[in-house]
């Protein structure tokens, strides 16, 4: 095993993996930014590196930075969390070359799943349901457009290869928009993601987003975790996932699941993983693969007990999952709120000092959150600062232990979103489960304030 590990990345999650080492009994080295430098994850490192200014593409991106911090300390490893270089393969590659573990998948595998085209294609010939469309990148000629778009039927969307977090996409109802709205998400997707390339699919009207966790080890063994329903977003953005996703068929998602693993061990993939699909009138459909640990892994650990964070370390060290897909087993239901410091209602962002941070305890409640009293949320990151996460024996349960877990929660200096988890948690409709993508952007117009 690892003696020390490289952490490079922030916040919630660069505090979540230095608590698994250190019950591994493994040393973390934290980096920083001049903006992080006095928070108390930091203060509690075992080593720590400052790797330069507020701005992440000095610090949390800085790769030459992240690379001799790993040299200085003598880390053998480097997790990358999940955002800034987590998904990067040219990231991934410099620290191997570099003598160190990349904790994650290969940067093959990185580069396969972060083209969307290609993605889609390894998963078609896996055997994993994907959405109809074009299977590849649109040609140039607009009369084959045309027809493409008409055996798939409209509405279609028009997506980047490159994309990701929500951009680089349109929707297209009509034939006779069909041609310029390529040729703008063209053009976009070659100024945003320095890759024009494009490719249809079919747009799904109301779906959910339901996604599959995969942990797999060097040696060719891959198991599924269930799935999670992240279908509560905003703009893209989840801002509530649970586990297992209300109302769907056991079978069905066992036969997705050991797809997934199928093709896992196709692409010869190693450490965690998400299978992201929309899902619709019984039906699955792959969207993209995220090569990371995600924000929403705590619901899955809740519902399984085994340790994403920890296995991820384990399979990077070499050594063979703990486990097998006979021995993973569903317990009761997890919901997690994601806090972010932001207008509820507005979602503009709040940075500034925490004058009173009391988090929430009980039976079946964890939180995930570097924030203390007097802590400062820095304006340069995400706003996301914690995650309340709840587990009960059935859906009601969570729901009952995350209404309480809420009202407990103190949270004063800056503006967090709580209030709207707190209406969201007696909203009639997520009571009864299984609402789509668009429920929760419908709710926010309704509740207009
Ligand atoms: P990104 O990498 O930018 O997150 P995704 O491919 O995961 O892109 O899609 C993001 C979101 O866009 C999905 O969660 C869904 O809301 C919407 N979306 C993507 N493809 C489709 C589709 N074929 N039909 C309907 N909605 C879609």
């Amino acid at each position: 095993m690892f003696k020390k590990i490289l952490i490079a990345n922030r916040g919630e999650i660069a505090l979540r993996i230095q608590r698994a080492c250190r019950e591994m009994d493994i040393k973390a080295v934290m980096v920083y930014s001049e903006a992080d430098r006095d928070a108390k994850y930091i203060k509690l490192a075992d080593e720590a590196v400052c790797i330069g200014p507020a701005p992440s593409a000095g610090s949390y991106l800085n790769v030459p930075a992240i690379i001799s911090a790993a040299e200085v300390t003598d880390a053998e490893a480097i997790h990358p969390g999940y955002g800034f270089l987590s998904e990067n393969a040219d990231f991934a590659e410099r620290v191997e070359r570099s003598g160190f573990q990349f904790i994650g998948p290969t940067p093959e595998s990185i580069r396969i799943m972060g083209d969307k085209v290609s993605a889609k294609q390894a998963m078609i010939r896996a055997g994993v349901p994907c959405v109809p469309g074009s299977e590849g990148e649109l040609p140039d000629d607009p009369a084959q457009i045309r027809r493409m778009a008409k055996t798939v039927g409209y509405p279609v969307i028009i997506k980047a290869a490159g994309g990701g977090g929500g951009r680089g996409m349109r929707v297209v109802h009509t034939e006779a928009a069909l041609i310029n709205a390529v040729a703008m998400t063209k053009a976009e997707a070659g100024a945003a993601f320095n890759n024009p390339a494009v490719y249809m699919e079919k747009f799904l009207q109301n779906p959910r987003h339901v996604e599959i966790q995969v942990l797999a080890d060097k040696h060719r063994n891959a198991v599924y975790l269930g799935e999670r329903d992240c279908s509560m977003q905003r703009r893209h953005q989840k801002i509530l996932e649970e586990a297992p996703a209300p109302g769907i068929n056991r079978k069905l998602i066992e036969r997705v699941g050991e797809r997934c693993v199928a093709a896992c061990k196709k692409i010869g993939y190693r450490g965690a993983g998400t299978f992201e699909f929309l899902y619709e009138d019984g039906e699955f459909y792959f969207i993209e693969m995220n090569t990371r640990v995600q924000v929403e892994h705590p619901v899955t650990e809740m519902i399984t007990g085994v340790d994403i964070v920890r296995t991820q370390i384990m399979v990077a060290a070499g050594e063979k999952l703990p486990f097998t897909q006979r021995q993973i087993e569903i317990r009761g239901h997890a919901i997690e709120c994601r806090i972010n410091a932001e207008d509820p209602y507005k979602f503009i962002p709040s940075p500034g000092r925490v004058t009173t941070w009391h988090p929430p305890g009980g039976p079946g409640v964890r939180v995930d959150s570097h924030v203390y009293t007097n802590y400062f949320v820095p304006p340069n990151y995400d706003s996301m600062v914690g995650k309340i996460i709840v587990h009960g024996d059935t859906r009601e349960q969570a729901m009952a232990r995350m209404r309480s877990a809420l009202a407990e929660t103190v949270v004063e200096g800056i503006n967090t979103n709580i209030p709207l988890h707190r209406e969201l948690m007696v909203d009639a409709k997520f009571m009864d489960g299984g609402t789509n993508i668009h429920y929760l952007e419908h709710w926010l117009e309704q509740h207009k304030r």
